[in-house]
């Protein structure tokens, strides 16, 4: 996606351990127009997959992930991470291996929010050794619910985990793929 390449190449910054900031228009101050482009993107994308609910990872996909559900016109369901005790016993849950904390945590959905017969469209803002959206899988695996399809914006393709996915025979829709990164330069994938 044009726009979204553009704006990495603009305004990302690159940190120490090959992790890319997109502070100015995606994780920290949002751009809501580019959120409702992506969203419209992504429906468009997946617009044959039957997708009934969309599912993310708080905090960072929920712009995307709403704007995705929006265009769809289905509910939007964000996994909480870690101290879910308040959602009760009635919850799928999952670990996932943080790949900018480097550390676990866990995530809950409450079984309320999905269920056999959904088919999911999984939304995150980045996807590197897919510890984040095997989390997601895995809950919807509980649930009974299909995977749809995975929708990402920013795909760091000199990491695994899009690539195994795909071998699995999963759709997987990346908006931008950065196939290099040093601390000067970012490489796109064209
Ligand atoms: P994975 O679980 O695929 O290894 O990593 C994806 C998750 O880690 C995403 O949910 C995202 O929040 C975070 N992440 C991974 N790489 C980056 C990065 O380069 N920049 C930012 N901002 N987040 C990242």
């Amino acid at each position: 996606m044009k726009e979204l390449q553009e704006r990495i190449l603009k305004e990302g910054r690159i940190l120490p351990g090959s992790i890319l900031k997109v502070d100015s228009f995606l994780n920290h101050q949002i751009d809501m127009e580019l959120m409702d482009h992506i969203g419209a993107y992504f429906q468009e994308k997946f617009r044959d997959a039957g997708i009934t609910r969309v599912l993310t990872i708080e905090a960072s996909g929920i712009p995307m992930a709403c704007m995705t559900a929006y265009h769809f016109h289905v509910p939007v369901v964000f996994a909480k991470k870690a101290r879910a005790a308040n959602l009760g016993p009635d919850v799928y849950k999952s670990t996932v291996h943080s790949y900018t904390y480097g550390r676990d945590y866990q995530i809950a959905v409450s079984k309320a929010y999905l269920h056999a017969g959904d088919t999911v469209l999984i939304i995150d803002d980045f996807l590197a050794n897919g510890q984040a959206v095997h989390g997601l899988m895995d809950l919807c695996e509980q649930a009974g619910a299909q995977v749809g399809g995975i929708g990402i914006c920013i795909e760091k393709g000199f990491q695994p985990g899009g690539d195994e996915l795909r071998r699995r025979g999963i759709r997987v829709e990346s908006l931008a793929i950065i196939d290099a990164m040093d601390d000067h330069h970012i490489e796109l994938r064209k």
